[in-house]
């Protein structure tokens, strides 16, 4: 799997005049070779020139945690006292162009600049993210299963089965947190709860806000979970509930709100431009006069991270294909007053759009 995808990755270095293609800290290290960097000031580097061998450069003491996959890379170590730029400059060899990780550390960026001066840098997502976005069955299947495992969370969010009032949304939200983790995720990639006009600021961090009756709450809820390789991917789920009836302007929000996301799932066939999809979900929300209060794009890719390409967003004509996956999220946002947000995951298919998040999408209306 790992050779295959390096194998690809060579293919479109080779398209786009890249001789080497240098990963560090980020989601395209362990995609290609199985092993995630921790994001700290060692170097960590993947080397992959376009012909020859492939060699993965750690830290000594993080030697323990790689997986050694003698067909994919070689290992090689530093101590530290020794200078593990050199070693990279050593592999790179005569590379006129690298691509670098998009997230690597802007340090080890300027320093091999500064040890290769005739080097030439271009990002790596130019090669990795058309691979990455194009998922297959075993990553789909990765996918949906980590969807369904917050489906099950929220679903008992929606059944009430989680007491709301009178809790802070810290530790409603640190309740989810380990729920996320005993649904099989082995990471928690982020659990937003916001009650009240907290709901307004689309990644409001839970807080101690005491949650009161008569209030909605969003929860936008998501973790990593093993797939394929043990690569992780990921989940992406929102949801609204209200304690108590809502009222009236709550109401009238939340029904445009599950009309723009329904619009924006529907129109997300293949072939269709990523573009299109936010168009469609956007012109609900406008038509309703609410076209100020959606204040973000109305998607994101979604796979190895919680937010890759490709963006569902006006400017990118990018058609869908079989295997993209991607968030339908619109929200409506009321600064001081309320706000609400639906976020399915979605993967595109020959058959139609797919969610991977099946779970009711009304606002559900639960006792406290
Ligand atoms: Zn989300
Ligand atoms: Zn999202």
């Amino acid at each position: 799997m790992f050779s295959q995808r390096i194998d690809r990755a060579r293919e479109a270095m080779a398209d786009r005049g890249v001789d080497v293609l240098l990963l560090s800290v980020g989601a395209d290290l362990p995609y290609f070779c199985g092993y995630e960097a921790m994001p700290l000031e060692r170097l960590t580097m993947l080397v992959v020139p376009r012909d020859g061998d492939v060699h993965l450069v750690v830290p000594h003491l993080e030697a323990p945690r790689v997986v050694e996959r003698p067909e994919v890379f070689d290992l090689v170590t530093w101590r530290d006292g020794e200078d593990p730029i050199a070693r990279v400059v050593d592999l790179v060899g005569g590379a006129a162009t690298a691509a670098v990780g998009d997230q690597m550390w802007a340090g080890f960026l300027v320093d091999l600049g500064t040890a290769c001066p005739t080097l030439s840098f271009t990002r790596a997502s130019e090669v990795t993210a058309p691979l990455r976005m194009v998922k297959d069955a075993d990553e789909v299947e990765a996918l949906r299963r980590a969807g369904a495992a917050v489906d099950r969370i929220l679903a008992d969010v929606q059944a009430g089965q989680v007491p709301l009032v009178g809790r802070t949304e810290a530790d409603v939200a640190a309740q989810i947190g380990r729920r996320i983790l005993d649904e099989g995720h082995h990471r928690i990639n982020f659990v937003i709860v916001a009650s009240g006009p907290n709901a307004a600021s689309p990644h409001h961090e839970p807080g101690g806000r005491v949650i009161g009756d008569g209030e909605g709450v969003l929860f936008d809820i998501g973790g990593t979970m093993a797939g394929p390789g043990d690569v992780g991917y990921c989940s992406d789920i929102t949801r609204c509930v209200h304690i108590g009836p809502p009222p009236e302007g709550f109401a009238e929000l939340y029904g445009v709100l599950h009309a723009s996301q329904t619009a924006g799932v529907v129109e997300a066939t293949v072939g269709t431009p990523c573009e299109d999809v936010d168009a469609a979900a956007r012109r609900v929300i406008d038509d309703a006069g609410h076209g100020e209060h959606f204040v973000h794009r109305t998607g994101h890719g979604i796979g190895v991270e919680a937010h890759e390409h490709p963006n569902i967003v006006a400017g990118n004509e990018l058609p869908l294909a079989v295997g993209h996956a991607f968030s339908v999220d619109p929200g409506i946002y009321v600064p001081g007053v309320w706000g609400a947000r639906l976020e399915d995951s979605v993967g595109a298919t020959a058959d139609g759009p797919v969610a991977m998040n099946q779970i009711d999408h009304g606002l559900a209306v639960v006792d406290g």
